[in-house]
């Protein structure tokens, strides 16, 4: 079972082929069919027949997110050199927690935490690591935020306070930390200074874990106003966690940056390469403007890590909550150095410009409007006269059949349609296919 066979070679052969002309051809969805699926028995049905069922019967259920019309949530479009990479990296049995069998995995990682950092303008000293999400990035920027409040103040803060629009991961890791969540502002709009000030007023300083900052808002693109807050934050000596674990990526637009600003007073930082900096799942790096703090407050201590917890050695292990860690951050390095910076700025520009063509689309169409100004590539719009019902059967009908993966939301609590463009593949002609559908499509029902 564990050696290598003929077998085995030649489906890698097909792999390698199938994983480029996937690429080239999107996948056709189609309806989950789990009859198909082989048993689990007790003699196995070899290699072959399994790929073929992974290929033929399982994945093509899928609706993958580098699929050009896949414009829901927030997708995915990994680079070819990040995908090679991910695959060497699962072959090649990295334990990415630490320097000691990580070797110089870990200097390569820490290259790429350092290009994010840049990218914020953070200092020198700054540093963090790759986790599995967002998620993750938030819930142990938060454990940081509170180490240190509590090493500063010999007492447990219990209050997270998030702006209205900051992600439901904030909730979560609130839950996690037995802290409760305390919200400002709108979700409608950017966290202003003022807004966070009336909140902050009404609490003791003493008690708060964490202001969350959103640059980047999942629904709304929107970026809360990052200088403002930290003024409050800092005046205060509160931590600051600025979640852009969607929006982080508009930072290597020169032209997008000054929405940015302040973004480098933060004391913690959520961005995910596997969001809009073409990275597979998953991918998310969380980064500490002191990352001694996240240190202290990460770092496991047991008799069996000794051989790995010397205090000169940085192990990645030592900036989140875990300690096995896929060493994620190496397919982000590769990319990097295979295609240079400029064609990130490229991409995520073009991202933009997309956004931009839908935009102008639906400002111009007699069916549908502009729910809000887009913010960054997402635009969230609607179609004259529809329900929420409408919305949910014509998304539907847009899945089943391959079309594209456009999901309903809300906003300003009515119903809208949301696109949300982070492949630079997805092509103006995507977005008329998706927008022209909707205007045809007179009565859902
Ligand atoms: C997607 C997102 C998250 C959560 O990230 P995961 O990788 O899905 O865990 C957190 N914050 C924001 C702003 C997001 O857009």
């Amino acid at each position: 079972m564990h050696d290598f066979a003929l077998q085995d070679r030649q489906v890698l052969n097909d792999l390698a082929d199938w994983i480029v002309d996937r690429r080239a051809t999107p996948v056709p969805v189609r309806p989950g069919r789990t009859s198909e699926l082989p048993e689990v028995t007790a003699a196995g049905i070899g290699i072959e027949a399994t790929w073929a069922v992974l290929r033929d019967v399982l994945l093509p259920t899928t609706f993958p997110t580098d699929h050009p019309r896949y414009l829901a949530f927030v997708g995915g479009s990994p680079t070819p050199a990040a995908v090679i990479t991910d695959a060497a990296l699962s072959a090649a049995s990295v334990y990415g927690g630490s320097e000691l069998e990580a070797g110089d995995v870990v200097a390569a990682e820490r290259v790429a935490i350092r290009w994010l950092s840049d990218l914020v303008g953070y200092p020198a000293q700054a540093h963090g690591v790759f986790v599995s999400g967002g998620s993750m990035a938030n819930l142990s920027g938060l454990v940081a935020a509170r180490h240190g409040r509590i090493a500063s103040h010999g007492r447990a803060p219990r209050v997270i306070v998030a702006g209205a629009a900051a992600h439901s991961s904030v909730r979560a890791a609130a839950a996690i930390m037995g802290c409760e969540v305390v919200v400002a502002g709108s979700a409608d709009r950017p966290l202003s200074g003022e807004e966070l000030t009336a909140v902050l007023d009404s609490l003791d300083d003493r008690d708060i874990v964490a202001v969350v900052a959103t640059a980047g808002a999942t629904n709304t693109g929107a970026v809360d106003a990052l200088d403002e807050i930290a003024d409050c934050c800092e005046v205060r000596g509160i931590w600051l966690h600025v979640d852009a674990a969607y929006g982080g990526a508009a930072l290597l637009v020169p032209g997008r940056r000054a929405a940015f600003e302040g973004i480098e007073r933060a004391d913690s930082i959520t961005i995910d390469p596997h969001k809009w900096l073409f990275t597979p799942f998953d991918c998310a790096a969380v980064i500490y403007r002191d990352p001694s703090i996240a240190r202290a407050a990460h770092s496991q201590r047991a008799d069996y890590l000794e051989a790995v917890n010397d205090d000169d050695v940085d192990n990645p292990a030592d900036y989140a909550v875990h300690l096995t860690r896929r060493a994620r951050g190496l397919p982000v390095w590769a990319s990097l150095v295979a295609n240079g910076t400029d064609a990130y700025v490229d991409a995520v520009e073009c991202c933009l410009a997309t956004a931009g063509y839908a935009a102008k689309r639906i400002e111009a169409s007699p069916h549908l409007e502009l729910a809000t100004e887009p913010h960054l590539s997402v635009v969230l719009f609607r179609r004259h006269g529809w329900t929420s019902n409408d919305y949910d059967r014509w998304s539907a009908r847009a899945r089943a059949s391959g079309t594209a993966l456009v999901t309903p939301t809300r906003f300003a609590g009515e119903p809208a349609l949301r696109l949300c463009f982070v492949n630079p593949l997805t092509s103006a002609a995507d977005v008329d296919l998706v927008l022209n559908s909707l205007e045809r499509d007179a009565s859902p029902s």
